[in-house]
């Protein structure tokens, strides 16, 4: 285990402490845990990941796709009553994993090594069936008492168990999750279930069902290769005959469908691949595909090059690639935001303002190109341009957290102290952690700026953040 991620854990475990601090939640529907208590445990894990775990993949077009084909699969699946989030985390290994309260990690590996688009959404739906189907707050509302401690000790075995087989081990030093690991692992009726709606909730979204088949088949390949050191998805997700031949069942009454990858499926996969290992080795490995054709699509295999020549600050190659993508005809907010990347890598930060605004006059949906957008204005001292454009778009997407940070740092460079904490309150307000934001509000108050007006508006907020944070400790959500 490196020492990283021994520290990442170690900062997962503080959520334990706070958790047994608490009471135990009663005789009350002991059966199963409260959702919004789930939700929040979930909340409190993706805001160590976020901050702690160098794995963490923050690359907006990467976390766009990911969602886009997740709320894709999400509106299809049967009795869906919450918010789902989906993140990537730069591993080699095969994995992908659902945390309490629709939280949904995949790997780089595992979407590098899905061969169609169908394949990796199998995986996903599968993720999406055991949070619908409640299987984590199912298994630890069976547990009893201290439901609080196992679920935070769950959640910790997750985190080990994600990763390789070494850590999984180390991980349990000192904690009580080697018992705990034995309960994360999903009982094979859960198994069965995930599968049987994953394959429906595939079909209803409209891929192509065999996809689910094909991947377990090449994991499983993968687990024999491994020997014991089965893909950590197998060991967290056992892989049996029985379900084999159950999916295989299943997917042979499923009609036939052909479907084909999007573009931003192939691009994201180039993508992980050209940010992956050292500059150099990502340009070797992309001239490859190129030369030897083994790649699932060309444009694709251009793109990455171009991205993996971008990182080895190799600008002309850089431009060359990106006119053969034009040339190729290959349309994606992807491709728009490359180009205006490479203008600013270069040092040209006007021309790759404009070539944000102009990605986003074509794609409007596309928010990475306007978070470009915004941090180039930022980076070019035009703050008062990037607080419009935040603010703007922060009324179409209230619940984007990533606009309310930008307004907090155009607020930053105007020199607006009282605007920046409030601002900042609200980005952590939307990633539920109600002590930061209150501390930001205090800090708002404080700041010495502002008029009448924004100081009463700072005021009702810290009065209604306050009052929320008293209703949760009485439902003894963890802050
Ligand atoms: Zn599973």
């Amino acid at each position: 285990m490196t020492f990283k991620r021994f520290f990442l854990l170690l900062a997962l475990a503080a959520p334990l402490a706070l958790a047994e601090g608490l009471p135990d939640l009663g005789e009350a529907s002991q059966a199963d845990l409260p959702p919004q208590m789930e939700r929040r445990i979930g909340e409190s894990i993706m805001r160590d990941i976020r901050a702690r775990d160098p794995a963490y993949i923050d690359d907006p077009e990467i976390n766009a796709y990911l969602n886009q084909i997740g709320a894709r699969l999400a509106a299809a699946s049967p009795d869906v009553r919450q918010d789902f989030e989906f993140f990537a985390l730069r591993e080699t290994t095969l994995n992908a994993f659902a945390m309490p309260g629709g939280f949904i990690g995949v790997h780089s590996g595992l979407v590098l090594a899905a061969q169609s688009e169908s394949e990796l959404a199998g995986v996903l739906a599968h993720e999406i069936s055991h949070v619908t189907q409640r299987h984590i707050a199912r298994s630890v509302g069976k547990q009893g008492q201290a439901q609080m401690t196992q679920l935070a000790a769950l959640a910790l075995a997750i985190l080990a168990a994600r990763s390789n087989p070494q850590v999984a081990e180390a991980a349990v030093i000192g904690t009580a999750a080697a018992s705990i690991q034995t309960q994360l692992n999903y009982s094979r009726d859960f198994e069965r279930e995930a599968d049987r709606i994953g394959i429906q909730t595939l079909d209803r979204a409209g891929f192509d069902v065999r996809g689910m088949g094909s991947f377990f088949d090449r994991l499983q390949k993968f687990g024999r290769l491994y020997e014991n050191n089965a893909p950590g998805y197998l060991r967290t997700h056992p892989l049996t005959t029985e379900r084999i031949s159950d999916m295989e069942n299943r997917i042979r009454q499923a009609q036939y469908r052909q479907v084909a990858n999007s573009t931003e499926f192939l691009l994201v996969r180039a993508k992980l691949r050209a940010t992956q290992g050292s500059p150099a080795e990502a340009v070797a490995d992309f001239t490859a595909q190129l030369r030897e054709r083994k790649h699932l699509s060309a444009p694709a295999a251009h793109y990455g090059l171009a991205v993996a020549q971008m990182r080895a600050r190799d600008f002309a190659a850089a431009e060359r690639g990106l006119g053969e993508l034009r040339r190729l005809g290959t349309a994606s907010p992807m491709v728009e935001s490359l180009a205006a990347e490479l203008r600013r890598a270069r040092g040209d930060l006007g021309a790759a303002e404009r070539l944000y605004r102009e990605g986003r006059a074509r794609y409007p949906q596309a928010r990475a190109l306007l978070y470009g957008q915004i941090d180039t204005l930022l980076a070019d001292g035009r703050a008062r341009e990037a607080l419009e454009a935040a603010a703007a778009e922060a009324q179409l997407y209230p619940s984007d957290a990533l606009l309310q940070g930008f307004q907090a740092r155009s607020y930053a460079a105007l020199g607006k102290r009282l605007q920046q904490h409030r601002a900042q309150a609200e980005l952590y307000a939307l990633r539920g952690q109600l002590v930061a934001a209150i501390q930001q509000l205090e800090l708002a108050q404080k700041a010495g700026d502002g008029d009448f007006y924004e100081h009463s508006q700072v005021d009702a907020r810290l009065r209604e953040l306050r009052a929320r944070q008293a209703e949760e400790a009485k439902q003894k959500l963890p802050m």
